[in-house]
């Protein structure tokens, strides 16, 4: 049965999107992070939450450090997704980073709103977002030479600021809720009001 990995609900198949998250339901029965306990998908490299490799030692798909290639990668930065090893790990408060410092600050600022591997449906959300005036942060696994071999698996993530968090989850349930939206619906809200009466 399909489940949302956010909030475990588990669903009838063929749904696709949770009901109160809006976020995509994976496949099989919830699966939890060895290290921090948080839910996490099957197919996950790393655990989302704090970044842990969940893959096997001897695991094919498992990742080497982005700047190290020939030493195995112990986890991903739970920001942008970078392979990190033991040497690289920047581990904050049992999370991975990777040697960029404003990825930390990134995690303290912004909330995780929304994770794609479909290009186009991140950048959809961005630009609803950013029209929306929300303060949007993208990061995309893709360009990541490293994810070169996990191909479509590989990530989008996209933040908002925390303030904001609330906001940018209703515009996102609202995008995905109403298939077919291309313009028109949302333009008409913001008319209504500065539009002239007869
Ligand atoms: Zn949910
Ligand atoms: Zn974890
Ligand atoms: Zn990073
Ligand atoms: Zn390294």
């Amino acid at each position: 049965m399909p489940y949302c990995p956010q909030c475990l609900t588990e669903y009838e198949a063929g749904v696709e999107t949770c009901a109160d998250c809006g976020v995509p339901l994976v496949e099989g029965n919830p699966l939890f992070c060895p290290k921090c306990e948080e839910p996490v998908a099957e197919n996950d490299t790393f655990c989302d939450h704090c970044g842990v490799l969940l893959l096997e030692e001897d695991d094919e798909k498992r990742p080497e450090c982005a700047v190290h290639p020939d030493r195995p990668a112990i986890g991903g930065c739970i920001v942008c997704g970078k392979p990190v090893c033991e040497e690289c790990a920047n581990e904050v408060e049992g999370k991975f980073f990777c040697d960029d410092d404003r990825h930390l600050d990134v995690h303290q600022d912004y909330l995780l709103v929304f994770r794609t591997s479909a290009i186009y449906e991140a950048e959809m959300v961005r630009a609803n977002l950013e029209s929306a005036g929300l303060d949007v942060q993208v990061f995309d696994q893709h360009g990541h030479i490293y994810f070169v071999d996990i191909g479509e698996m590989a990530r989008v993530n996209v933040m908002v600021r925390k303030d904001q968090y609330d906001q940018a989850r209703e515009i996102i349930a609202s995008i995905l809720s109403s298939p077919g939206t291309d313009e028109g619906e949302e333009r008409g809200e913001g008319e209504e009001e500065s539009g002239e009466r007869p």
